[in-house]
């Protein structure tokens, strides 16, 4: 089961929330007794905000494999072009230009797909890899750990999520659990870590701004890619109760609430798992695990019916 934690805008407890549902997974009994065939069940997570991961802070994992990854940009060979302007009327991005007796080609607008290569009528494009960033690999304990880090300067973070994901989730994950940790905001690197989920968990915080940024995230997640989805309201108590209203009008659950705690900053900054420090939340974490797992049964017999 693949559940994708994610929230309109950084800063309200995402990778807090999903940290600690990965580390309460691996810690509960029931898990630890193991599956059908008695191997323990070892959740996976990936750190899918490649501009910016920082889920290894908490997870200390250590990395045991590494790639470079990017797109196959066209290369050009002199010798063979005859200059005849195929490749750039062909290219819907505008990513090949053919210019007198040059080929000029712009990697920043290239999305690899291969109509260049493909309608050279001298075969006078090979395709090279252009190196957008990393993705590598590892355990942290129990937790298998997976992340993306893009290169500085590099305007698209899809093509790295989307390889990470197909790199590190099984192509038939079961019900093994899955925990994504997508990068802030609502654009398109959001929407490649929510696309194939099982369930999208938001995290917001009960504020107007919280409010705001939770409806672009509900949009998205449930109105665009027709995914369940559930909220944990962080540092509760703090600003109104418009969070809830909304929650209650759109038919939306809230599995949780994290109270604002002074405890939980300070672990934060020192980089430790709120499991960690505060122990009794393994309980509630693997708590709401369940309940999202018995709302993705629900939701799967209601498909089927
Ligand atoms: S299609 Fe091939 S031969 Fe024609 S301009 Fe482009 S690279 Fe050169
Ligand atoms: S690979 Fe596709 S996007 Fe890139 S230059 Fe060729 S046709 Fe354009």
């Amino acid at each position: 089961m693949i559940v994708t934690v994610a929230s309109g805008k950084g800063g309200t407890g995402k990778t807090t929330v999903a940290v600690s549902l990965a580390l309460s997974i691996a810690a509960d009994r029931r898990n630890l007794a193991g599956n059908e065939s008695g191997q323990p069940v070892r959740p996976l997570f990936l750190d899918c905000d490649v501009e910016e991961p920082n889920a290894a802070l908490f997870l200390k994992p250590t990395i045991e494999e590494r790639k470079e990854v990017g797109q196959l940009i066209p290369e050009v060979d002199p010798e063979k072009c005859i200059y005849c302007g195929r490749c750039a009327e062909v290219c819907q991005y505008h990513a090949i230009a053919v210019v007198g007796k040059k080929v000029l080609v712009f990697p920043e607008l290239c999305h690899g797909c291969g109509s260049c290569t493909l309608n050279c009528p001298t075969g006078a494009i090979t395709e090279v890899l252009d190196v957008m960033g990393t993705i590598e690999r590892g355990w942290a304990g129990p937790v298998e750990f997976a992340q993306g880090t893009m290169n500085v300067g590099e305007p698209m973070a899809v093509p790295i999520i989307r390889q990470l994901k197909r790199w590190a989730i099984p192509p038939e994950p079961g019900d093994r659990p899955i925990v994504l940790d997508a990068p802030p905001g609502t654009a398109c690197p959001v929407v490649e870590t929510m696309r194939g989920a099982d369930f999208v968990l938001l995290v917001t915080e009960p504020t107007p701004f919280g409010l705001h940024d939770l409806r672009l995230a509900v949009e998205v997640a449930r109105n665009e890619l027709g995914l369940p989805v559930g909220v944990v309201i962080n540092r509760d108590g703090v600003g109104d109760r418009g969070v809830e209203a909304y929650c209650a009008e759109e038919g939306i659950p809230i599995l949780m609430r994290i109270p604002l705690d002074r405890r939980i900053a300070e672990a934060y900054s020192e980089g430790i798992p709120l499991v960690e420090a505060l122990p009794e939340y393994r309980q509630r974490f693997a708590a709401l695990w369940e309940e999202i797992a018995a709302r993705v049964r629900q939701a799967r017999e209601d498909a089927d019916a």
